[in-house]
């Protein structure tokens, strides 16, 4: 049989802070384990809100608890012995660090990584589909999704003009705001330190030789006060060596990588030292299939932007976008927080049998 594990622990990034909770918490407790989550010190208040709907729900106290604080409350449980494993969601730098401490410590530890995730644009698909896809995934929540697209591939000169051209008419439309007026479709970014790294990337973007096409580090809200907008930004002609390419911005920063075939555009995807989330857009079933097939990252989509895993499959990334065996929710999050037992038994009658010194058979 499976058992739980006892205390198990979660630490969660400030962009998710109901939906990567959630993705731990529920399945840890109807496994039988007691949970601590530490979220994000960015915006910490939702979880208490959690604990407290818990408990009216009925929760016993001790059974799903918060601890607030940064990389200090993150070590207390990286290395409190009675914490058996951890689950963690952030960036790569720190994703790493927890898989090391929390494995040194002898813990079962899941970490999950930052993102760079591609989408393919094959010259059959249908470009108005794939501009609203694209729309929604570059720049919803300013970027600021470990599954947002931040790089599109579209195959060929034709596919990359004709959805160059409509991405920027596109672009010149998005409803910028607070996020609490009606029709805004993209708000501000975290924190101004946030903004200035995005806006820093742009900047390298343009010293190191990518095309700015559309610029949004000039944009402001001013019925917004002093809100950190930056402006939906659009990059062509990036290459893999640019850092724009290569690092996670987690703003709302899409940049074309022009291919001339499909393995061509599937290399640039699979080089990639990132494999959290990826999709192809095509009307070919073949194409779709080897694609699915081939890709070296966790999720897939075919013709779906952000392809989120329903909950009754798992949640996850390859390459370095995950440290860990186990993907999180799911059937893999019931195994991560689980052992297994087995029993071997005889009821024997008659006082003791005499020993026996050869391997046990089944005969
Ligand atoms: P972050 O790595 O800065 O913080 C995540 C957690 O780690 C927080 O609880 C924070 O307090 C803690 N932390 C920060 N620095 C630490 C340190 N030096 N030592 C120990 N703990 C530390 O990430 P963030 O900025 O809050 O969130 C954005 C990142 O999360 C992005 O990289 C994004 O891709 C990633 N993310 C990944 C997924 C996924 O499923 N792979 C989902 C959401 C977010």
């Amino acid at each position: 049989m499976r058992q739980p594990l006892g205390v198990v622990a979660g630490i969660s990034p400030f962009n998710l802070p109901a939906m990567v909770p959630l993705w731990m918490a529920p399945v840890a407790l109807a496994c039988g384990n007691t949970f601590v989550l530490k979220p994000s010190e960015k915006d910490p208040t939702l979880s208490v809100e959690l604990a407290r709907l818990l408990q009216e729900a009925g929760l016993p106290d001790g059974v799903f608890n918060v601890v607030h604080g940064d990389k200090v409350a993150v070590d207390g449980l990286l290395t409190d012995p009675r914490v058996e494993a951890v689950s963690f969601v952030g960036s790569t730098p720190i994703a790493e660090y927890v898989h090391r401490t929390a494995s040194e410590n002898g813990k079962r530890v899941q970490a999950l990584g930052g993102a760079k995730n591609h989408m393919v644009v094959m010259p059959d698909a249908d470009l108005d589909k794939v501009v609203s896809a694209l729309m929604g995934a570059a720049y919803g929540s300013a970027g600021e999704r470990c599954m947002a697209i931040s790089v599109v591939v579209p195959v060929g000169p034709e596919t990359a003009d004709a959805l160059r051209e409509r991405l920027v008419e596109a672009l010149g439309n998005l409803k910028i705001g607070p996020g609490m007026n009606d029709g805004v479709e993209m708000g501000p970014l975290v924190t101004a330190a946030h903004r200035d790294k995005v806006a820093g990337y742009v900047d390298a973007g343009v010293t190191e030789g990518a095309e700015l096409v559309v610029d949004g580090r000039k944009t402001q809200i001013p019925e917004a006060g002093n809100g950190f907008f930056f402006g939906p930004t659009l990059f062509d002609h990036v290459t893999p060596d640019m850092r724009i390419y290569r690092e996670e911005i987690f703003g709302p920063v899409l940049s074309l990588v022009r291919a001339n075939s499909f393995t061509e555009a599937l290399a640039v995807v699979n080089d990639h030292e990132f494999g959290n989330g990826t999709a192809v857009f095509t009307r070919d079933g073949n194409t779709a299939r080897t694609f699915f097939s081939q890709v070296k990252a966790g999720m897939v989509g075919i013709n779906i932007p952000i392809p989120v895993p329903m909950a009754f499959h798992s949640f996850g990334g390859w390459k370095r976008s995950l440290f860990g065996d186990h993907h999180v929710y799911g059937p893999e999050g019931v195994r991560f927080y689980t052992r297994n037992k087995t029993a071997t038994t005889a009821w024997p009658t008659g006082g003791l049998a005499a020993a026996d010194f050869t391997m046990p058979t089944l005969d």
